[in-house]
């Protein structure tokens, strides 16, 4: 059976079947030739017609001699003027040709050991040269061009050229020897690939046949033709993943029951009480979304998306309260120890007027502490249960716990979800994040989940201003740093992982310390903070800063998330090109939370262009969301899912720019073939296959396929 996605690797190996005819077979193929190809992955008839071009070359692009670019590849029709075939000293020959267009221009063509060329280059014969041109002097040049004959019908300039693939190739390999494979491939076996897609199917979403675009992704006729291939193809591989992904939320739906919990009147405005500000609309259609959600006795699966400082806590403690109101527990888990104990913190300064009873739980308590925590949250003495993803692990039933909240957690992907959900009850599940995730990655790495997200910020949340800061200027920016600590703010100075090793890291941290201390910042009170630090250490370094005893904290990124503290106004990044642009933005959110506004300065050296582009996307936005779509542009199509993220495997031709709408229309059909239970018709029974091969054990899919 033959599987129609590009890189196919899943075909039977049963010798009477023609698709899995081994490389040897195929035809033109040479023994030697039969191990590189092997190295490229191509063992089969079906490897060699899924693997697609990585990119073609465009010969269609016919240009005067005058209007020819550097670099740019084109294609020029000429005549053949003067021939000449030279040896050089060494042995090789040199075979070159001067050409003249229809409008009297001339360029030379050129090649070197390739005498047999001399042949093709009858004087006064008319060809087609395609290659990039670069300047010679004053004159125009091919080296190598590609020759094509020009049909006798046709006439003048108006010769059709060709879209050519282009291969991933090894050492030892050629671009021709992979064409001429993929060719006769193509004519001997593209007839026994059979369509996955129901015929029906294929008809009423306009798609390309899987003969057709089979054809026509490797020798595309036109670039219109080519498109249609690809969106077929793209089609296919973005609703296996989509279905994959409606099928899971299905079945985490339909599998256990969740507790319904009920928010009343009374139960809101006992909730509300507790803060100190009304709640802004967009918390409020976040808190609405959830309470809908809990309120059913299918678990909750939402991701609540937003940026750094617009306000997720509260949800998060609404959410929790009204559990606790229902008479059950709440759990909150945080990525790290420091943000675990802030979490505790807020909530015990917020719920001080509560009845609400709290624990936490972090891996860095005494063996006596955590068997306390568990105790009460055995036997129910507490509601509310704060701690790090250690939780997890913990040696523990909870039988009443009914909500769990993961906060800051993009890196918690549909793998790491598919754990939690194993354990005991069914609990409402609420992840945040702060790293604004364009819309299309969110449909796809928490394609499972539904979304809610707060956009903008609660009222009296400051401008935070960012510049970049070349070496030259860092005096300037020191000065005015410390204008700002004298006007009373506070400041942050991050350090990057410049070294290897951990202990080199805070080796460099210490030393940038100490140069603060007696330099730049010589009149202020320092303090630094690390991930060696132990959690009682930390916390008194943070705890001194918030406070304000401590004027700027000194620090490895350990401070990126969820850190709060409102007098915070002013940031210095060192080497700012060590951080992706999401941990810039993560970091810039802990200045300008108070009554003022926030400066952040990104230092960076020398920069080769790309990187600075990254920089510049960054200053030139503080909407995190906008820069999370700048990000995913500059980085292109590689591996955007980054599979260590969520453990999907990486796509292999849809990209989700590119792709965006090809994207939510699959979307949209994967889901309704879902909920409609018509995925389990027959005539997808072989689509069904594909997503099981791909799919089930990564996202524990149950009965399918
Ligand atoms: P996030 O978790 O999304 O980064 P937080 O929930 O920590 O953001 O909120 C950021 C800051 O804004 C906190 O200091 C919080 O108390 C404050 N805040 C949240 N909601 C409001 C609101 N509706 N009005 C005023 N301040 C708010
Ligand atoms: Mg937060």
């Amino acid at each position: 059976m033959a599987e129609n996605e590009p890189g196919n690797g899943g075909v039977d190996q049963d010798a009477s079947h023609g698709l899995a005819t081994p490389i040897h077979l195929l035809g033109g193929v040479s023994s030697s030739q039969v191990p590189l190809l092997q190295k490229l992955q191509l063992r089969t008839a079906a490897d060699v017609l899924f693997r697609f071009p990585r990119t073609y070359q465009d010969l269609t692009d016919i240009r005067a001699i005058g209007e020819l670019e550097a670099g740019v590849t084109a294609s020029v029709c000429g005549t053949v003027a003067e021939v000449e075939q030279k040896r050089t000293s060494t042995g090789k020959t040199i075979t070159g040709a001067v050409i003249h267009d229809s409008h009297g221009a001339s360029m030379r063509v050129m090649w070197f050991n390739q005498p047999f060329i001399r042949s093709r280059l009858q004087r006064g014969k008319r060809l087609m040269f395609s290659g990039k041109p670069k300047l010679a002097g004053l004159r125009w040049e091919f080296v190598h061009p590609r020759i094509q004959p020009i049909e006798e019908s046709e006439s003048g300039d108006q010769v059709a050229g060709e879209i050519l693939p282009v291969y991933p190739l090894t050492e030892g390999v050629k671009q021709n020897e992979l064409r001429y494979l993929a060719k006769q491939t193509l004519a001997d076996y593209v007839r026994q690939v059979e369509e996955v897609l129901p015929e029906e199917f294929v008809e009423r979403h306009k798609l390309w046949s899987i003969h057709q675009s089979l054809m026509q992704i490797h020798f595309p006729s036109d670039q219109e033709s080519l498109e249609h291939a690809r969106r077929r193809f793209v089609f296919q591989e973005l609703l296996v993943l989509q279905l994959a992904l409606a099928i899971r939320r299905n079945q985490t739906q339909s599998a256990k029951k969740a507790e319904p919990l009920e928010t009343t009147a009374q139960i809101d405005a006992r909730i509300r009480r507790l803060f100190p500000f009304e709640f802004t609309d967009e918390q409020n259609k976040s808190i609405g979304e959830v309470v809908a959600d809990i309120a059913m006795d299918v678990p909750m699966n939402r991701l609540l998306q937003g940026d750094v400082g617009s306000g997720k806590t509260v949800v998060a403690i609404y959410a929790m309260l009204v559990a606790a109101a229902n008479g059950y527990q709440a759990a909150i888990m945080a990525p790290t120890e420091v943000l675990a104990r802030q979490h505790f913190e807020t909530l015990g300064k917020a719920l001080s007027q509560a009845r609400v009873r709290l624990a936490l739980w972090t891996g860095s308590q005494t063996t006596a502490e955590r068997r306390q925590a568990l105790e009460d949250i055995q036997n129910g003495n507490v509601d509310l249960i704060v701690g790090t993803q250690a939780l997890l692990h913990a040696d523990c039933e909870f039988p009443n716990l009914r909500l769990v909240v993961v906060d800051e957690q993009h890196k918690f992907g549909v793998q790491q979800r598919a754990r939690l959900r194993e354990s005991g009850v069914a609990p409402h599940y609420l992840v945040m994040t702060a790293t604004p995730i364009p819309r299309t990655v969110a449909m796809t790495a928490f394609g499972d989940l539904d979304t809610s997200s707060i956009e903008g910020n609660p009222p009296g949340r400051q401008e935070i201003n960012s510049y970049l800061v070349p070496t030259a200027k860092q005096a300037d920016w020191w000065g005015f740093f410390r204008k700002q600590l004298r006007s009373g703010r506070q400041g942050y100075v991050i350090v990057p992982r410049l070294e290897e090793s951990e202990s080199q890291e805070i080796a460099s941290l210490v030393e940038m310390f100490e140069s603060l201390c007696n330099d730049e910042l010589e009149a202020f009170r320092l303090d630094l903070i690390h991930g060696r630090m132990s959690a009682e250490m930390k916390q008194t370094a943070m705890q001194s800063f918030h406070e304000g005893r401590t004027q700027v904290l000194v620090a490895t990124s350990v401070i990126e998330v969820g850190i709060d503290v409102p007098n915070a106004g002013v940031m210095t990044i060192m080497n700012g090109e060590r951080f992706g642009l999401a941990q810039l933005h993560q970091m810039r959110g802990r200045v300008g939370r108070g009554i003022h506004a926030g400066y952040v300065g990104v230092f960076h050296g020398e920069l080769a262009e790309e990187k600075m582009k990254r920089l510049e996307a960054f200053v030139s936005t503080s909407n995190g969301f906008k820069l999370a779509e700048l990000d995913f542009e500059l980085r292109g199509p590689g591996d955007l899912l980054g599979t260590k993220q969520h453990g999907l495997p990486p796509l292999r031709i849809a990209d989700l720019i590119r792709d965006s709408e090809v994207l939510m229309e699959v979307r949209a059909i994967a889901r309704q073939l879902v909920d409609s239970y018509e995925f389990r018709q027959p005539e997808f029974a072989k689509l069904l296959n594909q997503v099981a091969r791909r799919y089930k054990k990564r996202l524990e899919l149950g009965d399918v396929g």
